[in-house]
């Protein structure tokens, strides 16, 4: 006789919706019946374009196949994030995806490269990173040779959850169309156990996922799970976003501009370009931060102004009974380093593995819900890195930053860094070495010291090597062709794979 199926109920159908219904379908379809819910009339939040190189790795984990994918969703490749105006304005660095120099087990590269500048050379330890120059020369190839280039995507994110909608119902996933109007719960255990909708249809399940969005309907509207408020470290609780025309060929590469008050992305797509700002009702008003955007946009607007509201935190429990909240309904860090769907992505990873198929699941959840603590803290400790850093004088926005109190784990990190040198990857081994490097040196935190292995090797020696990888890098971004090149002939954005 044939094995009941899991009956999977995902509410919400954005990008964390279908990324889910999708993932679940594709690795556990048949063992589990996906049903998702959305409704046109609510919509999605339409943001959440840029992406980081883990995303690459899931679409493997997914059998997502890239060119097809970027065709799909007007897709560009992302080497970094440039960063301007951060530490004072007028300043610019990119945090690039890329390895900086050689790996060396005592000491780090940056720490070989200061003793060589210590005793009079004379260049940046950008020169060491082949991602980082290909992105400042609008370079780019998935690889050269053997050598594979770490890379994201830019990506429609409308178009994203069409692509995966098509593939999820393709699969099997049952799409309802309808308002949630109410949800029922077992009196005994407490799980839910029905959702009502606006059609009068109901859906019955074992298993919900609360893909609703900011509001957490399930999780936290519903089984009134709390919201940890993280606003006292990160104060932005507003964004407006605008689409304009392509101006340029796209570069490899999110540009993340500081103002006097806030923020604002923009993200190259192949057809258009996505903008926004990214701001703290406390620090500025919508009509300044409108006006503020509108004079750094450089195409012409595509889009009517689009007004978000967010608050920055995570749920306190991202599983509660059988229901588990994936995407902004577990969550919310500004796009900075553009982790959130990254953040839905390992979610769906630790939720497949520690899959709820019994009603003996209150060990699963609590595993679940202590690797997305320290994850979600994780990503927390790097985006307040950026502000923290800032030696900019000239607002109420940046005093509060420059001056905070901040994590003490932070704290620590940026003490050892600024006496010693000493970097170590963090502890959920998202972001290595060379990004907290970057970011720290991008934004002036320069070591007092550096370790004494630099000095193993005569300093003629070292300088020989360093000048060796040098031109290994310069060599190989010789050979990358222009980013609009590559993807005019890999992925151009319409056409069918
Ligand atoms: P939503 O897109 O809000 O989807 C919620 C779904 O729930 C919708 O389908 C809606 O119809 C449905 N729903 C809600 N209530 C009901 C109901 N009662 N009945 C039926 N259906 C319902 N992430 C990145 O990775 N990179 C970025 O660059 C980035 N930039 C961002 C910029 C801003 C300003 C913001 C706010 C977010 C950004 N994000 C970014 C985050 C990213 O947009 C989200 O993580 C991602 O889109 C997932 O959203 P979601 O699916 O959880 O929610």
């Amino acid at each position: 006789m044939a094995q009941k199926k899991t009956r999977v109920v995902v509410a919400g159908g954005g990008t964390a919706g279908w990324l889910t219904a999708f993932s679940l379908v594709t690795r556990l379809g048949n063992v589990l019946d996906i049903t998702l819910v959305e409704s046109d009339q609510i919509g999605t939040v339409g943001v959440g374009e840029a992406t980081i190189p883990t995303m690459c790795n899931f679409h493997q984990l997914m059998g997502i196949n890239e060119q097809e994918f970027m065709a799909a969703t007007n897709a560009t490749f992302k080497l970094g994030i440039q960063f301007d105006n951060w530490a004072n304005d007028g300043d610019s660095y990119i945090h690039s995806f890329g390895e900086i120099g050689q790996r060396s087990w005592m000491a780090e590269f940056h720490e070989f490269w200061m003793e060589a500048v210590a005793n009079g050379q004379q260049d940046s330890l950008e020169d060491y990173c082949l991602e980082l120059k290909a992105a400042k020369a609008n370079k780019f190839a998935t690889k050269i040779g053997n050598r594979p280039l770490n890379f994201a995507y830019h990506l429609d994110a409308t178009a994203y959850a069409a692509y995966l909608r098509n593939k999820s119902e393709a699969a099997g996933v049952t799409r309802c169309e309808g308002k949630i109007q109410s949800v029922d719960t077992d009196p005994q255990s407490g799980n839910l156990t029905r959702l009502t909708l606006d059609t009068g249809i109901t859906i019955e399940g074992d298993v919900f996922i609360d893909c609703t969005g900011f509001r957490g309907l399930l999780i936290g509207e519903h089984l009134g799970v709390g919201y940890e408020d993280w606003s006292h470290w990160l104060a932005a609780d507003r964004a407006i976003a605008i689409q304009t025309q392509s101006t340029e060929a796209p570069k490899p590469y999110t540009i993340a501009t500081a103002h006097k008050a806030g923020w604002q992305w923009r993200i190259p797509l192949q057809s258009r370009v996505g903008n926004g700002i990214v701001y703290s009702s406390r620090y500025l008003s919508d009509e300044d931060a409108l006006a503020t955007l509108k004079q750094n946009l450089d195409g012409e607007m595509l889009t009517e102004p689009r007004y978000l509201k967010f608050k920055t935190g995570r749920r306190e429990k991202a599983w509660h009974k059988n229901c588990i909240a994936v995407g902004l309904a577990s969550g919310f860090l500004e796009p900075l380093e553009s982790t959130s769907i990254h953040l839905v992505t390992t979610a769906l990873i630790r939720l497949m593995k520690l899959f709820p198929f019994s009603n003996d699941h209150e060990l699963l959840a609590e595993q679940y819900n202590r690797e997305t603590q320290k994850e979600m803290e994780t990503i927390r400790d790097f985006i307040i890195l950026h502000y923290n850093l800032t030696k900019r004088t000239d607002s109420d926005f940046w005093d509060h930053y420059r001056t905070m109190d901040i994590p003490e784990p932070l704290a620590h990190r940026m003490a050892i860094f600024a006496q010693n040198g000493y970097v170590w990857p963090d502890d959920v081994a998202l972001f290595r070495v060379d990004s907290w490097v970057q970011v720290m040196m991008g934004q002036g935190l320069m070591p007092a010291q550096h370790h004494g292995a630099s000095r193993m090797l005569p300093i003629d020696g070292l300088k020989q090597q360093l000048s060796a990888f040098k031109q290994s890098v310069n060599n190989a971004l010789g050979q990358l062709p222009a980013h609009a090149d590559f993807i005019a002939r890999y992925c151009p954005a319409g056409e069918q794979v």
